[in-house]
C-alpha cells in the first residue's frame, strides 16, 4: 500500500503512545493467532458477563428505538439514577446540574483535566498510578508531578508529601482509591489528613477517582474524599463509572458529581469531541443503577478468593513476593529477587519489562511491567529505578483461577 510521506504525529503526541497493556495485549493476541495458548493476566477488566438485567435492558432500548442522539452529557434517567447512587452509596448529595455522564470514566477524566488546566498547570499523582493518567494530563497541557508512595506507607500519599508537591502551579490532586495497580484503599482518617494540607491550599482540587469503589476485601472501607471532607466538596470532581462494579467496561459509561461550573465546561470538551455517550449503554446504565445490586457483593466475593488464591501462589514463586492488595483486582508484585537471581528462571533477565517478555513468551502468560505505572515522564524520580523492578499480575479471575474457582462463578 503507498504511504503518504508527508505524514508526521503532531507534537502534541510526543511522548504519548497507546497504552502499554493494550499493546501487550496486542502482542499476546498475535500468538494466540499463531496457535498458541496464552493465559491473559494483563487486561483491567472482570471476566463476568454483565449481569441479566443490564442487558435485557440495553436491548429493549434498541426495540423501542432508544438510539438517536440524546442530550450532551447523559439522559435526565441517567443522571437521576447517579443522584440516587451518590446519596445512597456514598453519603454525597450531588444536584442534578453537578453530574455529568461520558462514555467512560476515561472520559470524564480527559473533560476535567481538559475544562479545567492550562499550559503548565500542575497535577499531583501519587505513584504507582494507573498507565493512563499521566498522558491525559500531559495531552490536556499539563504537567503531572509525581508522589513515589513507598510500600512501607502501603502506597499511600502522606499529608508531607502531599504538602511537599503543592507549588503556586498545583491545580490538582488526583486520588485513585482503591488504587489501580497497588490496590492501596486510602481510609478515612488518611483522607482527612490530607484534606487538611488541601484546606491550607484553597488553590488546588481534588479528582477522586472512585472506579474500584466496589471493590474491597474488608481492610479498609471505601470513603469517598467527599464524604471524608466535607467542606472540601465543592472543590472535589468525584469520576466514578459503571465498568467495573457491573462488568460493563465494552458499553462505555462513566459520571462525575462536580460543581455545576465544572460540569458546564466538561459539557463543552464532550461537546466537541465524542459528544453524548451512545443512548443503548445509557439505558443500560440507568438498570445498572436502579435495578438489583446483589451481583456486586457475589462478585466482590469470587474476587477475594481469587485475590487471597493469586497472592499465595505468587508468595510460593521463589523471588517473587506480594503483598494482599485491599482493593481492585490486581496483584504489584516484587521481582526483585528474582531478576538478582537469574538461575530461579535459567535465564538472565534485567528488568521487569525482559521478565514480562519472557513470562509471555516462554511461559504463555501476559502481565504488565510495573514500570508502566511508573509515569512515563517522569524520570528523574528516586523511585524510578526500584518501580520499574515490579511487575504487575493483573486480573486474577483467568484460568489459571478458573479450576479452583469455576463452581463459584456461575
Ligand atoms: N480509572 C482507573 C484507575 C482505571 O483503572 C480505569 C480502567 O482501567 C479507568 C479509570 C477507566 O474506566 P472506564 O472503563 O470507565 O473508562
Amino acid at each position: 500500500m503507498m504511504q503518504w510521506s508527508e505524514f508526521s504525529r503532531s507534537e502534541k503526541l510526543d511522548g504519548i503512545n497507546v497504552s502499554e497493556i493494550i499493546r501487550i495485549g496486542i502482542e499476546a493476541n498475535k500468538l494466540v493467532a499463531n496457535g498458541q495458548d496464552i493465559i491473559f493476566l494483563n487486561a483491567g477488566e472482570p471476566d463476568f458477563p454483565t449481569p441479566d438485567n443490564v442487558k435485557m435492558a440495553g436491548i429493549k432500548a434498541i426495540i423501542d428505538n432508544q438510539t438517536r442522539y440524546t442530550a450532551l452529557d447523559g439522559i435526565p434517567a441517567l443522571k437521576e439514577a447517579i443522584r440516587q447512587k451518590f446519596l445512597r452509596e456514598n453519603n454525597l448529595d450531588y444536584k442534578i446540574s453537578e453530574i455529568s455522564v461520558g462514555p467512560g470514566a476515561k472520559q470524564l477524566l480527559f473533560n476535567v483535566f481538559m475544562a479545567t488546566l492550562n499550559q503548565g498547570d500542575e497535577v499531583v499523582v501519587p505513584m504507582p498510578c494507573w498507565t493512563s493518567y499521566f498522558d491525559i494530563i500531559r495531552i490536556a497541557g499539563g504537567v503531572p508531578v509525581a508522589v513515589q508512595c513507598s510500600v512501607e506507607e502501603g502506597f499511600r500519599m502522606t499529608a508531607e508529601q502531599l504538602r511537599a508537591a503543592i507549588t503556586p502551579k498545583t491545580r490538582w490532586l488526583l486520588l485513585n482509591s482503591p488504587s489501580n495497580p497497588t490496590g492501596t484503599v486510602y481510609g478515612k482518617d488518611h483522607l482527612e489528613a490530607l484534606g487538611d494540607v488541601l484546606r491550607q491550599n484553597p488553590h488546588v482540587g481534588i479528582v477522586s477517582d472512585d472506579i474500584y469503589e466496589h471493590i474491597t476485601y474488608g481492610g479498609t472501607p471505601f470513603v469517598s474524599m467527599a464524604h471524608a471532607c466535607p467542606d472540601l466538596k465543592p472543590r472535589v470532581v468525584t469520576v466514578n463509572g459503571v465498568s467495573k462494579a457491573y462488568s460493563m467496561t465494552g458499553w462505555r459509561i462513566g459520571y462525575a458529581g462536580a460543581s455545576a461550573e465544572i460540569v458546564a465546561a466538561m459539557a463543552v470538551v464532550q461537546s466537541q469531541s465524542s459528544s453524548n455517550p451512545c443512548s443503548i449503554s445509557q439505558v443500560a446504565a440507568v438498570e445498572a443503577l436502579n435495578g438489583t445490586q446483589d451481583n456486586i457483593a457475589v462478585r466482590r466475593d469470587v474476587f477475594q478468593r481469587r485475590r487471597d488464591l493469586s497472592v499465595a501462589a505468587l508468595n510460593d514463586i521463589p523471588g517473587i513476593s506480594c503483598r494482599a492488595p485491599e482493593g481492585a483486582f490486581y496483584a504489584f508484585a516484587d521481582i526483585r529477587e528474582l531478576v538478582a537471581n537469574p538461575e530461579v528462571i535459567k535465564k538472565q533477565v534485567r528488568n521487569d519489562k525482559e521478565l514480562c517478555h519472557y513470562f509471555l513468551h516462554t511461559c504463555g502468560v501476559a502481565v504488565v511491567p510495573g514500570s508502566c505505572f511508573g509515569g512515563r515522564g517522569s524520570s528523574g524520580s528516586p523511585m524510578q529505578h526500584r518501580t520499574r523492578l515490579w511487575c504487575c499480575i493483573r486480573s486474577y479471575e483467568k484460568r489459571c483461577a478458573a479450576p479452583y474457582w469455576s463452581s463459584g462463578i456461575g
